[in-house]
């Protein structure tokens, strides 16, 4: 069966989130958006952890439900900043792990509080590397699973600018052989994975990385995956066995590091600054500094093969966006929110506007139209660079890279 999941979100204990995330209301717009099976977030978290033992059941399989809303199940989920130092300098990048039961999470939170503070961040900082964290946290229990999350963001992903690796063994050391899938993130899509022959034989998820509770964030992309029934064990295997049956991805050109630049705050005259790496400018023409390199920049110095896409993969655009643009006002507004619960009501869940004809759903003429115009791929974006998003526009697409 296919179930829809989002592997990776971060709940109100993590920097830069919205504070009116809880478990309750996770589940409820989970179910309405129609995400079937959805990470915790921040499991590392004391406080976020006592909020899932008291208001989440735990199966003998090792998912968790909202006892209301038993259609959405939880995975025991964290992402985690690890800092070390490699080739004399100071490395710091972002992994998802995702843990069979709490009764393993428990063991590794012990092990791991000897390296950070796990009361502090959601997402916590641990003064450790990644081969030693991969290959204990392996020692655990097998079925834990840590995964590279976006992978070519410059700050925090693996093989982004910032670190300087060439290549996922030179990072990883021996932890990469239990590294069985990777995480593209906003910025990127299977393609530009599927240029680097070293990546060639790992699984590729999406999630949303979703700091809110908002429609418009939480599974923004999203993995679809083929289970035999409904458990953890199989959520891992389907993953390691690449019984992936499609991704949902932002375009690559939204999100918030494709290009490279700098974003107005950076400078006294409040002017931004992008470019396509095509032109290879590496100082910023407003400061003078050197310009914040995006994905796409990483991935053409990466990339070293033409492997054949196996992947199948959508590029889709939040609902809720798309109606605050036909409607005007924001993603935040009443009558916005409201249109959109009208409609996944109706449908479903979002995610079958995608898939299905929606002539049949009851959706204003106008948003249909839009709607359309992306399933047809007529728009494009002002592409994303340093911490911004890129800006939709409708109509005919141009070539503007
Ligand atoms: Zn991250
Ligand atoms: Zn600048």
């Amino acid at each position: 069966m296919e179930k829809i999941c989002d592997l990776h979100i971060h709940s109100r204990y993590s920097g830069g989130t919205s504070n009116l995330i809880n478990v309750r209301k996770l589940a409820q717009n989970c179910r309405l958006k129609g995400i079937d099976i959805v990470g915790t977030g921040d499991c590392f978290h004391p406080l976020w952890i006592r909020e899932i033992n008291l208001h989440l059941e735990e199966d003998s399989d090792g998912l968790l439900t909202f006892p209301s809303i038993p259609q959405v199940k939880f995975v025991l989920q964290s992402e985690v900043e690890l800092l070390w130092k490699q080739n004399s300098t100071l490395k710091k990048a972002h992994f998802i792990v995702l843990f069979p039961n709490s009764d393993k999470l428990k063991d590794v939170s012990e092990f791991l509080a000897s390296f950070g503070n796990l009361n502090k961040d959601g997402r916590p900082k641990l003064n450790i590397s990644p081969e030693k964290f991969i290959v204990n946290l392996e020692s655990f229990d097998k079925m834990i699973e840590v995964i590279p999350a976006h992978i070519f963001t410059p700050f925090y992903g693996i093989l982004g600018n910032n670190l300087q690796f060439d290549s996922l063994k030179e990072a990883l050391g021996d932890g990469i052989n239990f590294v069985h899938a990777v995480e593209t993130g906003l910025s990127a899509d299977p393609t530009m994975i599927r240029g680097i022959l070293e990546l060639n034989n790992l699984s590729i998820i999406s999630n949303s990385d979703s700091h809110s509770l908002n429609f418009y964030r939480l599974g923004r992309e999203a993995t679809v995956l083929d289970l035999n029934r409904v458990t953890y064990q199989e959520i891992i295997k389907s993953i390691r066995d690449d019984r992936i049956i499609k991704t949902y991805e932002f375009n690559p050109s939204e999100g918030k590091y494709y290009y490279d630049g700098h974003r107005s705050s950076r400078h006294r005259s409040n002017d931004s600054y992008f470019c396509s790496p095509k032109r290879n400018v590496i100082y910023c023409p407003v400061c003078g500094n050197t310009l914040t390199k995006g994905v796409l920049s990483r991935v053409y110095e990466l990339k070293d093969s033409e492997i054949p896409m196996k992947e199948n993969f959508q590029y889709i655009i939040p609902l809720l966006h798309l109606i605050s643009i036909v409607n005007g006002g924001s993603e935040y507004d009443n009558k916005n929110v409201a249109l959109y619960r009208n409609i996944v009501e109706a449908t479903n869940g979002e995610f079958n506007i995608w898939e299905n004809n929606t002539d049949f759903y009851p959706i204003p003429y106008e948003l249909r139209e839009v709607i359309n115009k992306i399933k047809s791929g007529n728009y494009w974006f002002i592409p994303g660079y340093d911490g911004v998003y890129g800006k939709l526009q409708l109509g005919q697409s141009i070539n503007h890279i």
